[in-house]
């Protein structure tokens, strides 16, 4: 099997041609067709040994989970249709074609199941391997800011949170099934959770379709790529607002052990990639009956900075997943 070294750039580009539409990759620049909706742009990278690894990430894995975690921010953002992504790749020479056409296999399953195409991108000879994907999409009748929170809003998420973190454990063998009472079902959840996390667009749509009328088109929203408290308080603090948290509220997934690692693991594990919103109290509601896995965890409150649980101890620091200082 060829390594990337033998196969030459211009051989490499060639192949990758084929992922993308015909024609689509022979010119330094793509174009995209003039529309009215605005355009949405978002840029993730990932990293050999931060973000993905041999020992847990398949590349048909770490090319979906590339593309999924960018799109999680355009749904998170109001995008409701995705144009395409560029696709920015590093590796050493001596790295085998076969793992490159796996990324680019997962690449092409996720934008074909979430929209879009492979628009244009580069690639590059580097000591480590690397993923830069830049995204692209269009909004729909609501922009969704981490600065849209308004007091009284009520703070609603779309899904459970901690099953990506117990999978990486499961796959790390950092946790033992048998000793945590972990059902098969929960096990099986969360590595799939991992591996192929899945951006709610269907959430936002659910969510455009039930606003009551008489509300306007204004939201408080992000992703919890970072973890649940993260999104929390990125959402306070751009808003200038605080937040009280329902401890009974916490978005466990059903069969969830209790204490305090799983607790932690699903307020703070990272890469669930559900929407946390800031919702008009009527809005949250409708959305609840709309989208039954949806939870409302707390209310937003006028005092900025002051986030909270319901018995008034602060919420855990931004514990969230940082890329600085943890590696996976
Ligand atoms: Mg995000």
């Amino acid at each position: 099997m060829s390594t990337l070294a033998e196969l030459g750039e211009a051989e490499l580009l060639q192949r990758l041609a084929l992922f993308a539409p015909p024609g689509q990759l022979e010119d330094d620049t793509a174009c995209l067709a003039p529309d009215p909706r605005s355009l949405i742009v978002n840029t993730d990278v990932l990293v050999d040994g931060i973000h993905f690894s041999d020992n847990t990430t398949s590349a048909g894995d770490a090319g979906w989970r590339a593309v999924a975690a960018n799109l999680s921010d355009l749904a998170a953002s109001g995008v409701t249709s995705v144009d395409g992504i560029t696709v920015g790749l590093v590796a050493p020479g001596d790295t085998r074609w076969d793992w490159v056409e796996g990324v680019y296999g997962g690449i092409s399953s996720a934008l074909n199941q979430f929209g879009g195409v492979l628009l244009g991108g580069d690639c590059s000879a580097g000591t480590n391997r690397l993923l830069a994907i830049t995204a692209l999409g269009r909004l729909g009748p609501l922009q969704l800011l981490r600065s849209g929170a308004e007091p009284g809003d009520v703070v609603v998420t779309s899904g459970a949170h901690g099953l990506s973190r117990l999978g990486l454990a499961l796959l790390r063998q950092e946790v033992d099934p048998a000793s945590a009472a972990l059902n098969k079902a929960l096990q099986a959840r969360a590595i799939q959770q991992h591996r192929r996390p899945v951006p709610r667009f269907d959430a936002l749509n659910s969510l455009l379709r039930c606003k009551p009328a008489n509300l306007p088109w204004r939201a408080g929203g992000t992703d919890s790529s970072d973890g649940l408290i993260a999104a929390v308080q990125g959402l306070c603090k751009a808003s200038g607002c605080g937040v009280v948290l329902q401890q009974s509220e916490i978005p466990r997934p059903n069969g969830w052990p209790q204490g305090k690692r799983w607790d932690h693991w699903c307020l703070s594990g990272g890469e669930d990639f559900e929407l946390v919103l800031t919702l008009p109290p009527a809005w949250a509601k409708a959305w609840q009956i709309a989208m039954p896995g949806s939870h409302c965890l707390g209310r937003i409150t006028e005092e900025a900075d002051q986030m909270i649980w319901s018995d008034g101890s602060t919420l855990a620091g931004s514990s969230g997943f940082d890329h600085f200082q943890t590696g996976t």
